[in-house]
């Protein structure tokens, strides 16, 4: 098997997990390459129901590595959680089936305080943030201003260094938002009850996966969140602050000179969004609640209530431009079996212009849907394993998204199980 990279096409919560879940029987490695705990990857297998944050959906299968690259958000105190969550009903994770990158920089409790500081701030012009540092982390990333999960093993140099960022840290802290400083006993402390406990896990994860490039052995990369909230190429600023795309694995892995030559792209069968920022296909009031309601669109991490709304062209079609996706999984197609009529937007107005292509941010507030509307198929298609016995209009429904898109349709989920998937042979 080749190399893959999962990917969401939209704007997060497409099913990645149910899918890395899926494949990962024919992968050796699975790497988490970006962004942090702040959203969820809901599982369900013969093991159980699991909202994964942090950790790889392979850490199910026996014998698969899973790897948290460097380019995570590594914040012990919530991956320890995930972890004993996860061992307390029996999923073993161990330092053999673990391995976290030796240059993943740590999420502070500093990161933490500072985004719910913020979005304080912000009040009605917040970003809607799951308050769990990721922005804050990465802006100090980026700033060099992190300490490296490696450090945790040079004790005296990781308190020099945690001294030093928290003299700086302090100042924002206190002049900026008028909150209490961090000491170093309090640091100390957190490093002793969370950061501490992951070192049997460390390791450079670059060496492993070249070691595992050489063997010939496949890996799979599974990334967070969708194309729509790339740092990039996402609805800046309502984007989260990591690159989402497939193009970022190689680096975020660990392993930059990587080939990837699968990209499978995840997306929902209609539209769902968390958070603020520019939905155009949004809908509300009882029809909305009523496909939220269909598909339990509520977030994995928050409990939110997402917003919902038809299968968008424009943004998908774009979102697997950015992806470079070879081929598509379209989830959560059985959501849809309880509609007489599904409509589908296929193009935008903006400024009284008819467009294909996805705006510029600033445009998007200004864009209108246009839709067009699909039979549906009224019958319970949540049983069903192969495409012959799909009812002709979900086929009809697929073959339309694939031709509007441009890219083949190989699975279509209809349940949430990792059995409940139709596969097609193209
Ligand atoms: P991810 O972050 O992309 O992995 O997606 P989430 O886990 O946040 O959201 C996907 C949700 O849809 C989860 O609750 C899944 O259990 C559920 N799900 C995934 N595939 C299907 C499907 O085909 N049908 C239904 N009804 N639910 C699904």
């Amino acid at each position: 098997m080749s190399n893959c990279a999962i990917v969401g096409i939209n704007w997060g919560d497409e099913g990645k997990g149910r899918m890395v879940d899926l494949l990962t029987e024919n992968f050796d490695l699975v790497v988490r390459y970006q962004g942090g705990g702040n959203a969820g990857h809901t599982v369900i297998n013969d093991q159980g129901k699991f909202a994964l944050h942090l950790l790889p959906s392979g850490i199910f299968r026996k014998g698969v590595v899973n790897v948290l690259g460097n380019g995570v958000a590594l914040d012990p105190e919530n991956l320890l959680k995930e972890i004993e969550e996860l061992q307390s009903k029996g999923v073993a994770v161990t330092p053999e089936n673990l391995k976290i990158s030796d240059r993943a920089s740590l999420l502070l409790p500093w990161h933490r305080d500072l985004d719910e500081l913020e979005e304080q701030r912000l009040a009605d012009k917040k970003f809607g943030s799951t308050k769990q540092g990721i922005a804050p982390f990465y802006s100090d990333k980026y700033q060099k201003k992190t300490v490296l999960a490696g450090e945790l093993l040079y004790p005296d140099r990781l308190k020099t260094h945690l001294a030093d960022l928290m003299e700086w840290k302090n100042l924002i802290l206190t002049r900026v938002y008028n909150a209490p400083a961090y000491t170093m006993e309090r640091l100390e402390q957190w490093v002793n009850n969370f950061a501490n406990k992951l070192k049997p896990y460390l390791c450079d994860t670059g060496a492993l996966l070249a070691q595992a490039q050489s063997q010939g052995k496949s890996i799979l990369f599974e990334a967070q969140l969708g194309s729509l909230r790339d740092l990039d190429y996402g609805i800046h600023p309502y984007t989260t602050s990591s690159n989402t795309t497939a193009a970022y694995a190689p680096i975020g892995s660990g392993c930059p000179s990587v080939k990837i030559p699968q990209v499978l792209g995840v997306v929902k069968a209609y539209s769902t969004c968390v958070g603020e920022g520019p939905f155009t296909c949004e809908l509300f009031g009882d029809e909305a609640e009523a496909l939220r309601q269909a598909g339990q669109e509520y977030g994995a991490k928050t409990g939110r209530p997402r917003r919902v709304g038809p299968m968008d062209i424009v943004a998908t079609r774009y979102g697997v431009e950015v992806q470079g996706a070879t081929e598509l999984a379209l989830t959560k197609l059985d959501v849809l079996s309880g509609f007489d009529k599904i409509r589908v937007c296929t193009h935008y107005l903006v400024d009284g212009q008819q467009t294909e292509r996805f705006p510029f941010p600033a445009a998007l507030d200004a864009a209108k849907p246009v839709y067009t509307t699909l039979p549906g198929w009224n019958c319970d298609i949540s049983k069903v394993r192969s495409w012959e016995d799909l009812p002709k209009a979900a086929q009809d429904y697929v073959l339309f998204i694939e031709r509007e898109i441009g890219c083949p349709v190989r699975y279509i989920s209809v349940g949430p199980e990792r059995e409940s998937i139709v596969i097609r042979q193209l």
